[in-house]
């Protein structure tokens, strides 16, 4: 049977409806909307599109944004001092520093400034170590990472059961890979971690009942790494140009996969647009968990 190629758009639709009315129940409360800062340090393009998209979903899903636009040539002091700025803010609820940062700034420093309150991307430690010591909670209730967030939501809304399964995650980022497995863990599969001293990746892949790909080459994934009826989800993303246009293709060959994967999801349309919608959540649930406690 051919392998169901899962477009996320209308699960992450459900994600934002769902966050929509959540924030507007907390305008209704609060008399203002949950409110995100999208800081964006540099000129790098990708990261140009991400932002706008950003903004495009929080003004399309009722929630306030703010972008803030350091140069290159600013220096990384000018970015610590907007960070303490932002987290004194009550307006503001999320601050979301986009990567990567200008060559030479501490990208960690930066995760580690930010309120772990505001902390939309859940890397701060404190919101990463809540992810290793109760990671369902942080799921359900927390700031989790936003993309193996929506990854675990994918599985959830295919009825993909993890107990038992052996998952493959290609990958040890913070963003993805690390925390991706954690969740997987969490839900009682056994977890292998491959990375690029792996030695035998084909091998380790081919026993996957779940693969969950997130290295950045594209199209590095075929038919030798996939076990008949295997789940793929395919996280990364690479920009190839391609008679004179720019394409977005994932770690995956979906088409070498037809005819062995169960689910594959597509790149693009994937994972990301699971990766804004679980922001957009994130943005929400920081507003109630902040306005609950007080703050
Ligand atoms: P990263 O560069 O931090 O990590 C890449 C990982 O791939 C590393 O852990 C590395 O060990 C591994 N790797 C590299 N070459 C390998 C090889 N030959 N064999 C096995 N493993 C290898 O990147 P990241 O931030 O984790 O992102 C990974 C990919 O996912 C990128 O393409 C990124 O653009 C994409 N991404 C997509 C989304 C989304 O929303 N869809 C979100 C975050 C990241």
């Amino acid at each position: 049977m051919p392998a169901t190629i899962f477009t996320c758009k209308d699960l992450a639709a459900e994600i934002l409806q769902t966050a929509a009315l959540a924030a507007k129940s907390f305008a209704g409360k609060h008399g203002r909307a949950p409110c995100l800062a999208v800081v964006f340090a540099g000129n790098d393009p990708a990261s140009e599109v991400y932002v706008r998209k950003k903004g495009e979903t929080c003004a399309k899903y009722g929630i306030d944004h703010k972008d803030f636009r350091l140069q290159a040539t600013s220096n990384f002091a000018e970015l610590e001092q907007l960070i303490d700025e932002l987290n004194k803010n009550p307006t503001v609820d999320g601050i979301l520093v986009q990567s990567p940062l200008p060559q030479g700034w501490n990208e960690r420093a930066i995760q580690a400034r930010i309120l772990p309150s505001k902390d939309v991307d859940g890397f701060h430690p404190q919101n990463a170590g809540r992810l290793f010591i109760d990671p369902k909670h942080a799921l359900a209730a927390g700031l989790p990472p936003c993309t193996p967030a929506g990854v675990m939501e994918v599985l959830k809304a295919n009825n993909i059961d993890c107990s038992g399964k052996h998952a493959v995650v290609i990958g040890r980022s913070m963003i993805v890979g690390k925390p991706m497995a954690m969740m997987l863990l969490a839900h009682d599969a056994t977890v292998t971690i491959c990375h690029s001293r792996t030695k035998d990746l084909q091998a380790e892949c081919k026993r996957a009942d779940i693969l969950v790909s997130a290295i950045g080459r594209p199209h590095f994934i075929g038919a030798d790494h996939v076990k008949q009826g295997a789940v793929v989800i395919d996280v990364g993303i690479s920009r190839l140009e391609m008679a004179g246009k720019a394409r977005i293709v994932g770690d995956v060959d979906a088409n070498a996969l037809q005819e062995i994967a169960s689910l594959i999801t597509p790149v693009p349309n994937g994972i990301g647009p699971m990766t804004i919608a679980l922001l957009i959540r994130n943005t929400v649930r920081a507003a109630e968990r902040r306005a609950n406690a007080g703050r």
